[in-house]
């Protein structure tokens, strides 16, 4: 009888990616820059399910766009000046037949920015999110270790009405998870799912996941929601873009 191994110390390797996480990382590969715009009007007609990736200033957005997309500089961050009031969409899916569009949308909650640009920024938002009629779904990012925060929370009420019966879907991603220990991991994913309970009525599809673009955890997952949201997805069933309503002028975040 030969002596058990011993116990090899808990090494941090890199989560085991399955043959569908592979396949949606392959194709998240060929994603490329499409056009960016200032103005709901000046985006494409609504021709493909468009997933849009929102979060507060420095909660990983870029990086994770980056990282999905397996690229060093496809998305900048949102502090990057001269980029922060536009919408820059992506194209993923064969070279001449896009399958899904990523709307990456200005980060929001930095301070430095002057009243008039945040109520142009609120406008934008408020009638991409409640307007655009090819939004299939929302990728919320929020640093783990500050959760859904009320300027989350205002960003989602904009879109909770299409959540409703899931005509758009929602993921969460809590970003950053690498600074996180295994308590405060359970911890931010029960208090991030009490904070979406209000938005989750019975046919709302929403989702949340940890992720951390440093050790890929939640990668290959999320690749695959994405993957999976480029067919069968209901987005048309909506109104077409019309003239945006007005938006409320108020303070925006
Ligand atoms: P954005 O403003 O939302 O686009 O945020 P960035 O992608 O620019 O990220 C903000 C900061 O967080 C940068 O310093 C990143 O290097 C850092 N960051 C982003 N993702 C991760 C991550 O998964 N782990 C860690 N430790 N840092 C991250």
């Amino acid at each position: 009888m030969t002596a058990p191994e011993p116990a090899r110390p808990a090494a941090k390797r890199a989560p085991v990616e399955t043959p569908a996480g592979r396949a949606a990382l392959a194709w998240l590969h060929g994603t490329r820059f499409l056009t960016t715009a200032s103005r709901l009007d000046q985006l494409p007609g609504p021709a493909q399910p468009e997933v849009a990736f929102v979060g507060r200033s420095n909660a990983g957005k870029s990086t994770a766009i980056n990282t999905l997309a397996q690229r060093k500089r496809l998305a900048f961050s949102s502090r990057t000046p001269g980029r922060t009031q536009h919408i820059n969409l992506f194209e993923v899916g064969p070279k001449d037949r896009a399958e899904v569009l990523l709307a990456d949308l200005p980060g929001y909650g930095y301070a430095a920015v002057e009243r008039s640009a945040k109520l142009r920024w609120q406008r934008v938002m408020a009638d991409y999110l409640s307007q655009r009629r090819s939004l299939a779904a929302v990728v919320l990012l929020a640093d783990a270790r500050l959760g859904l925060t009320e300027l989350d929370q205002r960003l989602l009420d904009l879109v909770a009405p299409r959540l409703a019966g899931g005509a758009v879907r929602l993921l969460v991603l809590l970003t950053k998870a690498d600074k996180l220990n295994r308590r405060e991991r359970q911890q931010a994913l029960q208090a991030c799912e009490q904070a979406l309970a209000p938005y989750a009525d019975s046919g709302a599809d929403i989702g949340v996941s940890l992720f951390s673009a440093l050790t890929r955890e939640g990668l290959a997952d999320v690749a695959e929601v994405l993957h999976g949201w480029r067919a069968g997805s209901h987005a048309a069933a909506e109104g077409p873009d019309t003239a945006p309503a007005p938006a409320q002028e108020q303070e925006a975040p």
